[in-house]
C-alpha cells in the first residue's frame, strides 16, 4: 500500500491508495441503493479491515451513512484468544460511536463443543461431514439477520470481508473461503449461501468491497493506518500481531476456530503460541489431535448392516460409521476441560486474560445430554462400536463374510 498520510498546510489530510479508492467507488455505487447496511464480522483480518475502513469512510464524510448500520460479530466460541480480545476492544469502540453491534452465536445445543461432546456428532472433516461452518456461523448469522430485517421494511445490504486479490477477480473466481489458506472461514459462505438462507431469501444483497485487496493492503491498513487517530484510531494492530507481527505479510494465515479440524495446519494458532505473550495457550494445540482421535472407529458406533431409511429406501452407505460413544464424549470433555484449566492456570500466574472455550453452562449441557443418553437422529445407541469385526455388507445387499 503506497498511501502516505501527509501534513498539508498545518491540517491533516487523508490520502488513500488505489485499493481504498476502488473500495470507496464500489460502496458509493451500491451503498446508496440500500437504506440499511449490515457488516458480517468474524474478528479476522479481512472482515476487521472491512469494518474499520467502512466506518472510517463514513466518519470522515467520504461515504454517506445509511439509515441504519448493524455490525454482526460472529462468535463461534472457539475464537483465537488474541483476536477475541481485539474484537472486544473494537466492540467498545463501536459502542462509543453509537454503532449497533450484535454478537451472533449458535444456540447452546448447536455449538461446536455441545454438538460433538453432548449430542455425539463426530467432529467435522473435509469429506463426508462438514457441518460446522453452516451450523456455527451461517445459520446463526441468518437468524440474526432475519430478526434485524424484520425490524424494518425492505432489504439489507450485507457487507462482507471476502477478498480474492486481483488475479482471482480477473478470473471471476469466488471461492467459499473455508478450505483456502489466507481466508477467513465463513466469509465466502456469507457471500454465496447467506442470500438464499431460509427466512431471508430475497431480502439481502451482499457486497464485498475489499474483494480486490491484496494481503499486504490488509496488513498495512490494520497495522499502520487504522490505528492512527485520523483513520479512526482502531484497535486493529493487535489483529495483525496475532497473525505474526512483522512476518505477517509472508504468512497470510487462514483464520478460523482454534484447533479447526478442517485446516491442514493450525497455522494461526502456531503463530500465536510462538509469541511469548501467548505461549501459555500452547495446550490448545491438543484440540486438533483430540478431534482426530474422536473420529477413530473405537470411539464411534457403526451400522451393522443395510440401513432402512424413513421413506423405505435403503441407505447408500451400509455399515457407515456414526456418533461418538458416551465414553469418547466424556474423554473429549475431560480433555477440553484440562486444556482450558492448564491455559488458565498459566494465565493467572502471568496476569494474562483467561481462556473461555467451554463455559459452565456448556459443560452442564454436555453432561445433561450424555446423562439423557442422547443420540443423533437415526441412531439408537445399540449399534456396535465401529471397531467391532463384522461381515462386510455391500449396498446391493451382498455379504462378504468375515474370515477370522
Ligand atoms: S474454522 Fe474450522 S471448525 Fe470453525 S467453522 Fe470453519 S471449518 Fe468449522
Amino acid at each position: 500500500m503506497t498511501m502516505q498520510p501527509t501534513l498539508f498546510e498545518g491540517s491533516k489530510r487523508l490520502v488513500y491508495d488505489d485499493a481504498i479508492e476502488l473500495t470507496l467507488q464500489s460502496m458509493q455505487a451500491y451503498g446508496p441503493e440500500h437504506e440499511n447496511w449490515g457488516i458480517a464480522w468474524s474478528g479476522g483480518k479481512d472482515s476487521s479491515a472491512t469494518l474499520t475502513l467502512i466506518i472510517h469512510l463514513i466518519d470522515v464524510g467520504k461515504l454517506k451513512p445509511p439509515k441504519s448500520l448493524t455490525v454482526f460479530y460472529a462468535d463461534t466460541r472457539l475464537e483465537l484468544p488474541p483476536l477475541a480480545i481485539a474484537a472486544e476492544r473494537i466492540m467498545e469502540q463501536l459502542a462509543a460511536r453509537g454503532i449497533r453491534c450484535e454478537v451472533v452465536r449458535a444456540p447452546l445445543d448447536k455449538r461446536f463443543m455441545v454438538y460433538i461432546l453432548g449430542r455425539g456428532v463426530p467432529p467435522p472433516n473435509n469429506n463426508t461431514l462438514r457441518w460446522c461452518t453452516r451450523q456455527i456461523k451461517i445459520d446463526p448469522m441468518a437468524a440474526a439477520l432475519e430478526a434485524r430485517i424484520n425490524e424494518f421494511d425492505g432489504k439489507i445490504l450485507m457487507i462482507t470481508g471476502v477478498r480474492e486479490g486481483e488475479s482471482a477477480i480477473r478470473d471471476k473466481r469466488i471461492t467459499m473461503s473455508c478450505g483456502k489458506d489466507g481466508a477467513e472461514c465463513g466469509q465466502g459462505w456469507y457471500q454465496e449461501v447467506l442470500p438464499n438462507a431460509k427466512g431471508i431469501r430475497g431480502r439481502i444483497a451482499t457486497l464485498a468491497p475489499l474483494l480486490h485487496w491484496r494481503v499486504c493492503n490488509i496488513w498495512d491498513w490494520l497495522r499502520i493506518y487504522a490505528p492512527m487517530i485520523e483513520y479512526g484510531g482502531w484497535f486493529t494492530a493487535a489483529i495483525a500481531d496475532a497473525y505474526g507481527g512483522d512476518e505477517a505479510e509472508e504468512k497470510n494465515a487462514r483464520t478460523g476456530c482454534a484447533g479447526c479440524p478442517l485446516a491442514s495446519k493450525d497455522m494461526a494458532l502456531d503463530t500465536i503460541v510462538a509469541m511469548p505473550a501467548w505461549s501459555h495457550l500452547a495446550p490448545l494445540k491438543r484440540l486438533k489431535p483430540l478431534w482426530r482421535k474422536l473420529r477413530e472407529p473405537e470411539n464411534r458406533l457403526r451400522k451393522a448392516g443395510l440401513e432402512r431409511l424413513k421413506n423405505g429406501s435403503v441407505a447408500a452407505n451400509p455399515q457407515r460409521m456414526g456418533p461418538l460413544t458416551f465414553e469418547a464424549r466424556l474423554m473429549g470433555l475431560e480433555t477440553v476441560l484440562s486444556i482450558q484449566a492448564e491455559c488458565n492456570a498459566e494465565a493467572i500466574r502471568l496476569g494474562r486474560p483467561l481462556l473461555d472455550i467451554l463455559n459452565p453452562e456448556e459443560e452442564e449441557r454436555i453432561r445433561e445430554l450424555i446423562a439423557a443418553e442422547t443420540w443423533p437422529q437415526g441412531w439408537d445407541g445399540d449399534e456396535p462400536t465401529a471397531d467391532t469385526p463384522m461381515d462386510t455388507i455391500f449396498a446391493d445387499g451382498s455379504v462378504q463374510p468375515l474370515f477370522l
